[in-house]
């Protein structure tokens, strides 16, 4: 299993897209999130969107690999969607914040984590403000959340810096590319 952490806005889904398209026997987990649905996102694709009470349910049954609690929104991977991934085969990947990964360590030591760091806080304030789907408070408190989330980058197994998105992309295949042939 590889865990790909790292702040809002360092382009993790975009790697992890990269990666996606050049590892066949890869496959993304799609999490469960309480947070409202952005323009263009579709249920079950980008996230099983739900409400809290919904999402506090899964958490009674058990049904959570790891969940978290980011800028006021409950997110959490469910261990039927890692099941569905695995029974096919294929490897897991997980896009999830500090917490999240710090969870999945701890439960899954064998798994492969990665921080994808930014080039500077800077930087990723303004791809925050660049992707203009969040409302500018939400953006405050992504940031807030991003220094302590760079603070911890040494925790992780592999560190990249996202500075150029082709060559973050090729760093990151080869890192799992690395591990599945270890495997
Ligand atoms: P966003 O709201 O921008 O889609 O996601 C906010 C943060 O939550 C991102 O850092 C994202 O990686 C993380 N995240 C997404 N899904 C999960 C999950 O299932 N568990 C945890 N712990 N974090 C998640």
């Amino acid at each position: 299993m590889f865990v790909v952490s790292g702040p809002s806005g360092a382009g993790k889904g975009t790697l992890i897209k990269g990666a996606l398209q050049r590892i066949p026997d890869l496959a993304v987990a799609v999490s469960v999130t309480t947070r409202a649905k952005r323009p263009g996102e579709v249920d079950g694709r980008e996230y099983h969107f739900m409400s809290r009470a919904e999402f506090a349910r899964l958490v009674d049954e058990g049904a959570f690999l790891e969940h978290a609690e980011f800028a006021g929104n409950r997110y959490g991977t469910l261990n039927s969607e890692l099941d569905r991934i695995m029974g096919t085969g294929r490897s897991v990947i997980l896009e999830i914040e500090l917490q999240g990964a710090r969870n999945v360590r701890r439960v899954r030591p064998e798994s492969v984590s990665v921080f994808i760091e930014p080039p500077s806080l800077e930087e990723l304030a303004r791809r925050l403000r660049d992707r203009a789907t969040d409302a500018e408070e939400e953006i405050e408190a992504r940031l807030e959340v991003a220094r302590t989330e760079v603070a911890a980058r040494e925790e992780f197994d592999h560190v990249i810096l996202n500075d150029h998105v082709d060559r973050a992309t090729a760093e990151l295949v080869s890192v799992i590319d690395a591990e599945m042939d270890a495997a």
